[in-house]
């Protein structure tokens, strides 16, 4: 199909006005018509947040998503944008998006005066239709609506002209979706400038106030805590909000490990192959679980699934690192990498003040070795390596380390009865670096069960009876 150039060719075609919400309550319509999913890459959420976005795009309400961070608010409301056309024509060169059929800004209205259906047409996506911006008192009105254009004042324009506004990010999203993450952050000013933009459809810049009937899906974002405390945000912008829509953390650790893997990058591994076990990604997902679940850690900011993403991140670098020194090919993670999750996770949590001085790692060690422990419970039973224990109580000890060829722990899984059965159970004896992972979280398992003792000597662990 030709697209059309000019407003003459746009009504030919039978183009019809629709404002943004109308658009995306036909689009979402005829997806829930075919059962298509909407918001792809969002996990968790189906029986929870999307059927709540959903109803609120049928009404076109506005939202307000309320999480403590990392709970993918920012991802949900990109996703949005899905739900826009391909395509939409406006009228070319103007600021806002005008409509070609209902332009709203000055300039445009006279450009369709003087060429008529010649008015030129452009075609802009989604990605042109959408605008965010991070709250911060920083955030001025300026920024926002927009300021007035010394130059085009210079010009001999009159101040109260709107051809003198240079416009700011949310007019610029006109017939889109704009965004405000951390609402409450930004100052009463420009919260005010904002309800009178989404309530009484007029700018009003440096006192003067000019009619811009935009069309705008303005969606917000914040913490529950600042979003309900006294005074954060002036009650009229907060009435004007139809719809919170609460979002949470991954129900489940499949759910968590999920979207780790979705978010770790594609990167080239070179010659070697990943290859993570299914119980090093429920210790790094059980991690976060425990950290959400502490009350050392202030619940109130939350841990954010970044933690998670991260740890994943760092756990695959310190197992890369291991092959590459030591010409493996195979990457696969294992326990006594797991010491590298301690810088990715420190950053992000708060540690709740308790009168004592601690130190995150110390904390972060606790919550792993629980972490390690529930996964271990999981997978194995301490008597069904019965064996396995015999063998260490005969005197024997078994040193590991991150630095350890994978070939090292076959002599092991020779020489101690029990442990293969055990490697077994948890997926598998046929690659060196699966058996080494398998093994350590064993014996590991065994010691956090006050079977084994662990002995550490700088970066070698050693365990004994
Ligand atoms: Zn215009």
């Amino acid at each position: 199909m030709q697209r059309a150039s000019t407003l003459g060719e746009l009504k030919r075609g039978g183009y019809q006005f629709l404002t943004v919400r109308e658009e995306m309550r036909r689009n979402l319509l005829a997806k829930l018509a075919t059962s298509e999913r909407i918001l792809s890459g969002i996990i968790g959420f189906d029986d929870t947040v999307v059927p709540e976005i959903e109803n609120a795009i049928l009404a076109g309400h506005h939202m307000v998503f309320l999480g403590e961070r990392g709970q993918a608010k920012s991802r949900i409301i990109r996703a949005l944008t899905s739900l826009l056309d391909p395509e939409v024509p406006v009228v070319r060169g103007c600021a806002i998006n005008d409509d070609p059929l209902r332009p709203i800004c000055k300039q445009c209205r006279r450009l369709t005066e003087e060429h008529g259906d010649a008015l030129p047409i452009s075609w802009i996506g989604p990605e042109h239709r959408y605008g965010e911006k991070l709250a911060t008192p920083d955030v001025s009105i300026a920024d926002l609506i927009g300021e007035i254009d010394p130059v085009k004042v210079a010009e001999g324009r009159y101040l109260a002209d709107e051809e003198t506004i240079h416009y700011g990010i949310v007019p610029r999203t006109n017939r889109g979706i704009f965004a405000v993450n951390e609402l409450p952050d930004l100052t009463e000013k420009v919260q005010v400038g904002l309800f009178n933009l989404m309530e009484e459809k007029d700018v009003q810049i440096k006192g003067y106030k000019i009619r811009l009937p935009l069309d705008i899906v303005i969606v917000a974002s914040a913490n529950p805590e600042d979003y309900t405390s006294r005074g954060r945000i002036i009650t009229p912008l907060k009435d004007r909000f139809d719809v919170q829509i609460r979002t949470h953390y991954p129900r489940s650790t499949a759910d968590e490990i999920a979207i780790m893997e979705q978010e770790l990058p594609p990167m080239d591994r070179f010659d070697r192959v990943l290859g993570v076990p299914q119980f090093m990604k429920e210790i790094v997902a059980q991690l976060t679980f425990e950290a959400r679940a502490c009350n050392e850690i202030n619940q109130a900011s939350g841990v954010s699934v970044r933690v998670t993403i991260n740890n994943y991140e760092s756990l695959i670098s310190n197992a890369e690192k291991r092959a590459v020194r030591l010409g493996e090919r195979e990457i696969v993670p294992r326990i006594a990498d797991l010491h590298a999750l301690a810088a990715s996770t420190a950053g992000k949590i708060e540690l709740e003040y308790s009168g004592e001085e601690k130190t995150g790692e110390e904390l972060i060690e606790r919550l792993l070795n629980r972490a390690v422990l529930k996964v271990f419970d999981k997978w194995l039973k301490a008597d069904l390596l019965k064996d396995v224990i015999e063998y260490f109580e005969k005197g024997w000890g078994v040193e590991v380390s991150d630095m350890m060829k994978a070939e090292e722990y076959l002599d092991g899984v020779k020489a101690i009865p029990g442990l293969r059965e055990g490697i077994r159970i948890l997926g598998g004896v046929e690659s060196p670096g699966f058996i080494a992972a398998a093994t350590e979280f064993i014996l590991e398992g065994l010691h956090l069960h006050q079977k084994l003792n662990k002995d550490r000597e700088g970066g070698r662990f050693t365990y004994r009876a």
